[in-house]
């Protein structure tokens, strides 16, 4: 049977303005790195995705090189487009990226004008489009002027291919190089994806050198803040290191932690220290009612600057518990402290 859009979609989640943009993201967005690859079911990457929709998520992350194998998650979501979401395809922000390897040889990685219009063209293929809502450069690439790759990104929004960009991983510095750059180009930067979570606070730093200047480095959130440019912060879960998965201390069958094709989280991330502080921040997160998974995400979201958490999912059971952090009623300033021992890098 066609599938039709639960209409109370838009009743419960929250939606947060993009920095100084017109346009809103969901407070939950989701990822399509794992679990949307060949190595998943398709009828699984469906219902997590139809899900998704129905509970308000209104926007899809993807890269060239997610899957495995690489393209795979693009060319599902295509599926999903094509079967389930096609229909209400002007009610979503689908999001990709280029700048990780892709191809063999010279032009399937980093950030030259050829790899960049070259890749977002066969991310738009194998999803069916044409245009995404974001193009995002995937990452720094030192080696690179920095006018070429933002020239790239430029015109791919003068191209009616992306409608807006952004930039992942970049350091505060190069993010403001970037962002001015942008502005002569007349593409502005819209979005910054870095990481963040409980365990991983270097947004909030100011670290000791910028790669990009050799200066000191001023904290990312206070850099996106100051351009007006939103923040999508990634990993938030720490990978199901900041959720219920772990706290035996062993990594469960199907678990990232115990699959051998997600070569960044492995059982020995299971350490004392991370047991102990996990279990401490899961004390905290009971006294509040809700599960880890909700506390880490309501964490990253007490800051306003932050735009949308981006989460991943392998079950629609995860996901709903994800999306119950939205119900909570927001961090109290005795929470944040409580908290605060326990959320170190
Ligand atoms: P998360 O920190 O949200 O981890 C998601 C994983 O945690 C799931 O796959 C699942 O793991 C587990 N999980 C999720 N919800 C729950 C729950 N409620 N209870 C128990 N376990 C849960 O983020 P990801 O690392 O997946 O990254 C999210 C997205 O961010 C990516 O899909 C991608 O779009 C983006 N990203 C961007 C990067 C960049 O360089 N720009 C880099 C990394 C990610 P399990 O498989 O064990 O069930």
């Amino acid at each position: 049977p066609r599938y039709l859009a639960d209409e109370a979609r838009y009743e419960s989640m929250t939606y947060r303005r993009t920095g100084r943009s017109g346009i809103d993201l969901p407070a939950l967005s989701l990822g399509l790195w794992h679990n949307f690859g060949d190595t998943t079911p398709f009828a699984t990457q469906r219902d997590v995705a139809r899900r998704a929709f129905d509970l308000g998520i209104t926007h899809f992350d993807l890269a060239n090189n997610y899957g495995p194998p690489y393209g795979s998650a693009e060319e599902n979501f295509g599926r999903i487009l094509a079967k389930d979401l096609h229909p209400y395809r002007d009610e979503i922000v689908i999001s990709t990226k280029a700048g990780y390897d892709m191809l063999p040889g010279p032009y399937g990685d980093h950030g030259s004008r050829k790899y960049l219009l070259g890749s977002l063209d066969a991310s738009l293929d194998r999803m069916g489009l044409d245009h995404v809502d974001i193009f995002y450069h995937h990452r720094p690439d030192p080696s690179t002027p920095l006018e070429e790759t933002m020239g790239a990104l430029a015109a791919a929004v003068h191209a009616g291919k992306a409608q807006y960009v952004g930039v992942s991983n970049y350091s505060a510095a190069r993010t403001r190089e970037a962002a001015a750059l942008l502005d002569d180009l007349g593409a502005p930067l819209l979005i910054h994806q870095p990481s963040y979570s409980m365990f991983n606070r270097h947004v909030e730093q100011a670290t000791v050198v910028d790669p990009y200047d050799g200066q000191q480095a001023e904290p990312l959130l206070d850099v996106v803040e100051d351009l007006g440019v939103g923040a999508i912060v990634f990993s938030p879960l720490q990978q199901g290191l900041l959720t219920g998965r772990y706290l035996a201390g062993a990594a469960p069958a199907g678990s990232r932690a115990a699959r051998p094709d997600s070569p960044f989280l492995s059982a020995s991330n299971l350490s004392e220290t991370y047991l102990e502080r996990a279990r401490a921040l899961d004390a905290v997160a009971q006294g509040r009612g809700q599960t880890l998974a909700q506390l880490a995400v309501s964490w990253v979201l007490r800051d306003p600057r932050v735009t949308s958490a981006l989460v991943g999912a392998s079950s629609v059971a995860q996901l709903e518990d994800t999306v119950g952090a939205l119900a909570a009623a927001p961090l109290t300033a005795e929470e944040i402290a409580a908290i605060e021992p326990y959320a170190v890098d």
